[in-house]
This record gives C-alpha cells, structure tokens and sequence, in this order.
C-alpha cells in the first residue's frame, strides 16, 4: 500500500500531527470489518491514506464467521492480527494466512483488542456481542469510533463512566449521533461523553444540559412508514429487509422497520449526551438528509445534512476535528427540492414509546430491551415468528424481567441472558 505524505490545505495540526509524522500514523483495529460499517470504515481509510490527509495503518479485524472477505481485507492492508468468533474457521484462515496472528473463539475480538497496540478503535460489531472488545478499547485509552449502538443500550451505566475515567475520546458514528455531536462542537457545547467535551467546557463553563433545550433525531420511517397496522403486523422478511434511503447490515435494516434503530438510538443519545428521555425527541424525515438537530434554550436550531452514506460520519470520527475531503457522496443541491417531516407514529411503532420506559427505568433495562430485540429479530429473521411478534415479545420481556441496578457487567450479562432465555422460549 503507497502512503502519499502530501500536505492536504485543511489540516490543522492535529491531522498535521497524525498524518505527515511518519514516527506516528493512527493505528487502527476495526471490529465487525466485514460488516456494512465496517467494509465502508476500510473504504474511507483507503481514501484517507490516497490522498494524503491521514496516514492509518489497519493494525487489527475482526469479524464473526464471514472468512472470504476478512482474508481478502488483510491482504489489502497488510494486517498483522486478526480474529474470528467461530472457531470452525481457523484451519481455513490459518491456511490462507499463515504470518498472521490469528485469535478465535467468542471472545476473539476482546483478545485481539487487549493483545495488539493500537491508537484507535472502529466498534462496528452488531448486537452485545461488541461490547467486551470496545470497553477493552476504552481501558486502555484508544480513540472509539462507536457506531455498536447496542454497546451504550445495554451497558451505558458501565461504559459512560469508564470514558470519562480513562479520559478517552468516543466519536459517535451513527449519522443522527454525529449530526447531533458536529451541532454541538460547532456551537462550542462540549459533550459529556466523549473526551472532547472538556475542551468544549473550557470555552463554555455552563453544563451543556443548560444550553440544550432539546435534540430531535430523524428518522426515515424505514420501509412501512405509510403501512397500516395490519399490513406491518405481518410483513414479510423480503419487504422488512427494503430499507428505502440506507444500505445496512440485515439487523439494523430490521429494526430500522420496527423503528426499534431509532428506539435504540434515543437510549444511545441519553448516555452519549448526557439527556433525559424529555429532552430528546423523534421527527420522521423520510428523504434521510438532514441528519438531525440540536435546538438551544435561545431557541435557535442547528442541523448537519448529506447524502444518506455512512462513509461521511465514519471520516469524521476517524479525522476529527479536521475535515479533509471525503470520498462519500456530495449533497446535490441542483436536485434538492424539498425536504418533508412526519409527526412519528407511537401507535403504528410501539418501539418508540419502549425507548423511554427504559431509560425511565434505568438499571438493567437497557439491557433486557436490547438482548430481547436481538432474539426476536434473529427469530424473525429464521422466519419463526410474524414482524409484529418482534416489539410484543421485547415489550413482554420488559415486563416479566424486572430492572435490577447496572452494579456490574455482570449483573448486565445476566440480565441479557435472561433476556435471550425469555424470547427464545416463545419462538
Ligand atoms: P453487519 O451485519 O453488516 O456487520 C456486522 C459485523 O459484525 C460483521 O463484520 C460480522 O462478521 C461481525 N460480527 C458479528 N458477530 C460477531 C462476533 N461475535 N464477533 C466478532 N464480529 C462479529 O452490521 P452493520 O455494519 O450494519 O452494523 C454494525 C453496527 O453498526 C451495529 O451495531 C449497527 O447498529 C451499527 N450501525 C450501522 C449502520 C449502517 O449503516 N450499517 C448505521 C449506524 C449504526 P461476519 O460478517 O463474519 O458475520
């Protein structure tokens, strides 16, 4: 792979810093690389690398079982680790691979992330299973890109605290959360969670919550925004997997039709900014430009906009604070007419009203909410239960289980476990 050094006209001295020093490139893992995030995050990597403006060398990945495109990304960075959860693999990748250190089992991930050195972490394994490997990230100090939403669901009690005590920088990379994280950087608000935020706090001593009246992320409606109730109830996985304005991973596209993505992304924004549940609102915007706001208590409000492609919140929290050019897509303003917002529908997506009956009752909550989703939509995905069965199962597991306090991951995993349990015996 060449690495150009050439000095790019938008970097400030901290790309300056990471990019022409060549004693000092970022050095990257990133988990879940044969993902949607994950494949994109290596795109954007190339391009950063091409051109100059960063220098990242890819130092670890890993993936679940998916072998063919993990051996072809290795070879293209030349990567000296890499991990696999399904053991079966190994031989295989052993062959393929052979001066690469290898990690296997389910807890690959976290034994790559704990073994290799490396500056900075993509966390873009799908469901809890990333969640040991991005908190071994966080323990020992690297820069988290976040876009493992289902890290903060389940376990924001444990992770907020440990960022803050390791002091380490966590940029958001789902879209509405660095829409939501650039508003506040570009209104000098600091945000709790990520290490940036003190720099921020300097300039503004107000706590941020003073400032934010209230966040309102967007949402596409996902592929039954206009659907009645009936036809949801009983949507097929064909129709659940056509998501209209967003290319994904099959969970995430699931969720994006129960409208559990945006249930899940108002608990992450909750640990991520440091909000209550009132302070954090839902606007359906189906063309998926506008990224979503952030309204002050002056009454002012700030939007990030682009084209729905992910490579742009991944650049940025690989680059922040600098913005070189980025190899995503450009907003095309001669075509730009309109842009339409929906009031949300708590009755069609019941998903949504879920959200807030979690954070309101803390605990393992989160938890429970996320691990139950996960199996139903696995169970949907296997075509043993109807669409409209996945929020009634995670609505009944919210009731059955009762929230105990996040004392520990522990305490979190079993209530997880619980979780799974209660929804795989009613599927
Ligand atoms: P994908 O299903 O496309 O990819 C998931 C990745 O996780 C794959 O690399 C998969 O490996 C890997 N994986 C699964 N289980 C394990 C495991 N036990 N150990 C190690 N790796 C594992 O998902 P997405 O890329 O769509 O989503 C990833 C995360 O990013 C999710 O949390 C999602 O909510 C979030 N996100 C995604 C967005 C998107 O546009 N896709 C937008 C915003 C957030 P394998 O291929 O081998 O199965």
């Amino acid at each position: 792979m060449t690495v150009s050094t050439r000095r790019n006209p938008t970097q400030t001295q901290a790309t300056v810093d990471r990019a022409s020093d060549g004693a000092r490139p970022q050095r990257l893992i990133v988990l879940g690389s044969t993902g949607s995030i994950g494949v994109n995050t290596l795109d954007v990597v190339r391009h950063l690398n091409e051109t100059g403006a960063a220098k990242i060398d890819v130092v670890g990945l890993a993936a679940g079982r998916n072998i063919e495109p993990l051996i072809e990304q290795a070879r293209a960075f030349d990567v000296p680790a890499i991990a696999i959860a399904d053991e079966a693999q190994s031989p295989a990748l052993r062959a393929a691979l052979p001066k690469v250190k290898l990690f296997t089992g389910p807890d690959a991930s976290l034994k790559l992330v704990e073994a290799i050195d490396a500056t900075d972490l993509s966390a873009a394994i799908v469901g809890s299973a990333g969640l040991a490997a991005t908190i071994a990230g966080i323990k020992k100090g690297m820069r988290i890109g976040l876009a493992n939403k289902e890290t903060l669901v389940a376990a924001g009690a444990i992770v907020t605290p440990l960022v803050r005590e390791h002091g380490v920088t966590m940029i958001p990379v789902d879209s509405e959360h660095s829409a939501i994280f650039q508003c506040l950087q570009g209104a000098g608000v600091g945000c709790r969670v990520s290490g940036v935020g003190s720099e921020a706090e300097t300039r503004n001593p107000k706590p941020e919550s003073r400032a934010i009246k209230r966040i309102v992320l967007t949402a596409s409606g996902g592929p039954f925004r206009t659907a009645s109730k009936e036809t949801i109830e009983n949507a097929t996985v064909e129709q659940a997997l056509k998501h209209p304005t967003w290319n994904m991973g099959p969970k995430i596209t699931i969720d994006s039709a129960t409208m559990m993505n945006k249930a899940l992304e108002i608990i992450e924004a909750h640990w991520l900014f440091d909000l209550p549940g009132e302070k954090i609102s839902v606007i359906i915007h189906p063309q998926s430009i506008i990224h979503s706001f952030v309204e002050f208590e002056d009454n002012s409000v700030l939007a990030q906009l682009g084209p729905p492609d992910m490579r742009t919140p991944i650049q940025y929290a690989l680059t922040y604070p600098d913005r070189p050019p980025g190899c995503s897509k450009a907003l095309d303003w001669s075509i730009l007419k309109t842009l339409d917002f929906e009031q949300p529908d708590f009755e069609r997506f019941r998903s949504l009203k879920l959200a807030y009956d979690v954070i309101e009752a803390g605990g393992t909550a989160g938890a429970v909410f996320n691990a139950a989703n996960e199996a139903a939509v696995a169970a949907f995905l296997n075509r043993r239960i109807r669409f409209g069965r996945i929020v009634e199962l995670v609505a009944e597991a919210l009731s059955a289980i009762a929230p105990q306090p996040a004392d520990s991951l522990d305490t979190l995993w079993e209530a997880d476990r619980q979780a799974r349990a209660f929804v795989e015996q009613r599927t």
